[in-house]
């Protein structure tokens, strides 16, 4: 019985559900000896760095992936990064197929003036940062001012707002990093502004997080009636109303409707609202925005212009693939046709290949498209050797045993003290939680 091995690059969704496609699809006459890459010695991807932590029932899938990751077929590598620790040359002749399932780590640039002042975040350094991620643990974010902006009008801006506005008692018992915990704590946000360029009936937000902003205990959510009444009209004037923006429209109006607590911290919503400029002395100090309308079903910019004071500003408007050496990347995913790199055994799956758009559940089907793909390719089985004998005598391997022991670790401390984890966010000391002394 022929059996292909696949190395897939990146423990994210897309890693874990190319693995779950590949392990489904085998059959009597073809089996599939997976390995699995990590830069990181920590696994999950954004369900562990990007989910936010008041929402853990999202983080459940991982009991899916600690599953797919159980089959004696699979290995993991952790703690090695391909283009660093090994090349992408040196995989691809020992593979029938390598899976790219990178994702999308970089923040898209706002491109205006000041964006570069301390004080100005993408939410590529927020997110990670509040996550626990090694590599974002020193990322300054000032919270001495009492206003935050969040700019963009998507999921991760809603998630940056409500970290940023929810009573921190709130995160207590999530898995929130400590430092960041111990940051929100001290923080003096009260006011949390969230500002998309178009209008709401543009929003990319989905409605089951709009929904939930009425419940926030501790937190007032303001938007203008008059602004969701004008959104109104013009989605219906501009035609028939499909399914995702009327359940968005219809949240809009609840969160409008919904009477203000009177609470000290709050989010607002500031619709046709494009970022100009970011001005400050040395660090972030306000942002001129500029007013927006929608004329004719356009939006089109009104020439005015207002100003918000604030220390913090956070970009969330998208992200692009990371350069990895040897993989090509153009329009900020890695150059494909439907998954395959063309002329080489390389595919992609998940924001690698099609940018950063889609839940983690869009994964598993992109990951069984693309396993078709590779099953319509294969040859006979590669001849290549083990990948062991490039990887360099006395790296610090991160196995699936080693992975279980920081996992199991980490959950520990956490039941201990009412967390669902405590999250290590020191390289070395999760190398010896995982035993790699
Ligand atoms: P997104 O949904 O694509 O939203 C990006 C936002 O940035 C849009 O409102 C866009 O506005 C705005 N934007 C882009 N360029 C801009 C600029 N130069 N100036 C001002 N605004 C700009 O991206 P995302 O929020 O990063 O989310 C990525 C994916 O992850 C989405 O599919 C999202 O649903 C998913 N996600 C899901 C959850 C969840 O299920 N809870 C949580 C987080 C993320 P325009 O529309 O005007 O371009």
């Amino acid at each position: 019985m022929p059996q292909y091995k696949v190395a897939i690059i990146g423990a994210g969704p897309a890693g874990y559900f190319t693995a779950q496609a590949l392990q489904n699809a085998q059959t009597d006459e073809i089996t599939f000896a997976i390995d699995m890459f990590e830069r990181l010695p920590t696994m999950w991807g954004l369900v562990r760095s990007g989910v936010a932590p008041d929402h853990p029932k999202i983080k459940t899938v991982s009991k899916v992936f600690e599953k797919i990751a159980s089959d004696p077929n699979f290995r993991l590598f952790g703690n090695i990064e391909i283009g660093t620790d090994i090349d992408i040359e040196e995989i691809c002749p020992r593979y029938d197929a390598v899976v790219m399932c990178t994702g999308s780590s970089e923040g898209k640039k706002l491109g205006i003036p000041g964006e570069e002042l301390p004080g100005s975040l993408s939410a590529a350094e927020f997110v990670p940062w509040y996550n626990g991620h090694p590599d974002y643990v020193d990322v300054q974010v000032p919270l001495d001012g009492d206003t935050a902006v969040v700019i963009g009008a998507g999921n991760v801006a809603m998630d940056c707002a409500r970290m940023l506005a929810l009573d921190p008692s709130e995160l207590d018992a999530t898995d929130t990093a400590l430092s960041a915990l111990a940051a929100f704590h001290k923080s003096n946000i009260r006011k949390v502004y969230i500002a998309g360029r178009r209008g709401p009936e543009h929003a990319a937000f989905t409605s089951p997080e709009l929904r939930e902003l009425p419940k926030l205990e501790h937190t007032d959510v303001v938007i203008d009636a008059q602004e969701v009444e004008a959104a109104h009209q013009r989605a219906h004037a501009a035609g028939e109303v499909e399914k995702h923006l009327a359940a968005n429209l219809e949240a809009w109006r609840l969160i409008a409707e919904h009477p203000r607590a009177g609470h000290a911290r709050s989010m607002e919503f500031h619709f046709l609202a494009a970022p100009k400029e970011i001005k400050g002395n040395g660090k972030v100090e306000e942002v001129i925005f500029g007013v927006n309308e929608v004329k004719d079903g356009k939006v089109v910019d009104t020439g005015k212009t207002y100003s918000i004071k604030t220390n913090l500003v956070i970009s969330a408007i998208g992200y692009t693939s990371p350069h990895i050496k040897g993989i090509s990347v153009r329009d900020g995913k890695i150059e494909n046709k439907d998954g395959r790199v063309l002329g080489t055994n390389i595919y992609t799956v998940g924001w690698a290949k099609r940018g950063p758009s889609g839940v983690i559940g869009t994964n598993k089907s992109d990951a069984s498209d693309v396993v078709a793909l590779i099953i319509e390719d294969l040859g006979e089985p590669k001849q290549g050797g083990d990948i062991s004998v490039v990887i360099s005598h006395g790296h610090k391997v991160v196995d699936q045993q080693s992975w279980v022991r920081i996992n199991s670790s980490e959950v520990a401390s956490g039941e201990a003290v009412g967390k669902p984890r405590i999250k290590e966010v020191n390289r070395d000391k999760l190398l010896h939680l995982g035993g790699n002394e």
